[in-house]
């Protein structure tokens, strides 16, 4: 392990301020992924800035109905926060379905957000990964990718994003609150947070050198059902190699196949927000989905061509070539379950309006 140097602050502000000060420092958190990574010399900061003890760890009812989640909240708390339960079960689902129980005790909420894009060639330093080293190349491609990405990858990088609360936060249109060296404060809709691969696959956000994450704001819950389901190799600590977070209102009382409309007949979804973990370099949205998905009957007729529509550009690399319909399957079944929640609850009886945050997906 390389030697490095370390200081706790307990104000965002000081927090920038010296990470500014020193261009080798990271922020640390949890350490639940950036220690794995300093212990494999993947990440080599010079200096860390330890921002766990900055009081960014609640959870806030704002006035327009969301609520704002503090950067520092552990994983586990807003799993547990009953207005998320309540509000945002999609959200607590996909942080349940994450990782492990001690994990999520440690594990902050910027820090997920911000957890390395990543594949086992990553992990692993005598192979060739442009993500770790630009220009080694990426022995993925052609090796073994069976957990690969199959959309919105390039020639450079095939890795997938790690992150299912980040997946559910897309679906809820969330925004990230951040905070620059020099104390200027913006938003980034999560959506226009993450970059594709590209030919730079080490660059895997917009934010800016020193920025430091400070809350997650999710506006006003969407009408209808919520679901996030994970498929994966074992049924726990383990990351998915497909997920898909739904959000389906209905004009139902019950909603899917055989369910009873507003006039009698087969319920009709009104609006739909579909996003998938698991298959790209970042969490994936899929508007083509949504738009196949708005006023169709709530039918797995319907569901099947918004799975086809989502994964119309999908591309295998061989191994992971059975992910895609793995992805088409999953997201069925979601949308399913999600409309039969929606017209259960009695939810969802008004079209909402469509979300204007960036989606950055198709
Ligand atoms: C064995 C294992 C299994 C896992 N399984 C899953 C899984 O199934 N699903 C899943 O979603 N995750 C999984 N994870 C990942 C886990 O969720 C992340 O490691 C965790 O969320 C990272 O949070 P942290 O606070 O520990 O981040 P840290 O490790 O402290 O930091 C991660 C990165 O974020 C930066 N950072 C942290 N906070 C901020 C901030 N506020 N502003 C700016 N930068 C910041 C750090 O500089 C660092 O680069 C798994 C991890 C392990 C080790």
């Amino acid at each position: 392990m390389r030697p490095f140097t370390y200081e706790r602050v307990t104000d965002a502000r000081a927090a920038v301020a010296a990470a500014a000060s020193r261009p080798g420092a990271k922020f640390i958190s949890g350490g639940t992924n950036l220690l794995d990574l300093m212990k494999l010399e993947i990440e080599r900061p010079d200096h860390l800035v330890d921002i766990s003890r900055l009081p960014l760890g609640t959870i806030e009812e704002l006035p327009d109905g969301g609520v704002r989640i503090g950067a520092q909240t552990a994983n586990s708390d807003v799993a547990a926060d009953a207005r998320v339960r309540t509000a945002y079960p999609v959200l607590s689902e996909a942080l349940l379905a994450g990782a492990s129980g001690q994990l999520r005790n440690m594990a902050s909420v910027g820090g997920n957000l911000l957890q390395r894009t990543r594949c086992p060639y990553f992990y692993y330093t005598d192979s060739g990964c442009n993500k770790r080293d630009p220009g080694s190349g990426c022995d993925a491609i052609g090796g073994f990718n069976r957990t690969h990405a199959i959309l919105g990858a390039s020639d450079a990088c095939i890795a997938t994003h790690p992150s299912d609360m980040a997946v559910a936060m897309t679906a809820l249109e969330a925004r990230i609150e951040l905070l620059d060296a020099d104390g200027s404060v913006r938003t980034v809709a999560i959506g226009d947070f993450y970059r594709l691969p590209g030919d730079t696959p080490h660059i895997e956000t917009v934010l800016r050198p020193g920025e430091m994450i400070t809350g997650v704001v999710l506006p006003p819950p969407p009408p209808g059902g919520q679901l996030y389901r994970k498929v994966r190799d074992r049924a726990s600590y383990e990351f998915a190699l497909v997920s898909v977070a739904a959000v389906v209102s209905t004009d139902a009382g019950t909603g899917a196949d055989g369910g009873t409309g507003a006039g009698g007949g087969t319920a009709t979804v009104m609006d739909a927000r579909v996003a998938f973990g698991g298959v790209a370099h970042k969490p994936w949205r899929s508007l083509a989905a949504e738009d196949s998905l708005r006023e169709r009957p709530a039918t797995m007729a319907t569901y099947r061509a918004a799975a086809e529509a989502a994964m119309r550009d999908a591309v295998g690399q061989g191994g992971n070539d059975f992910k895609i319909e793995l992805a088409r399957r999953t997201l069925c079944r979601t949308l399913d379950e999600a409309a039969r929640t929606a017209g259960a609850a009695g939810t969802a009886r008004r079209r909402p309006g469509r979300g204007g945050n960036g989606h950055g997906a198709s």
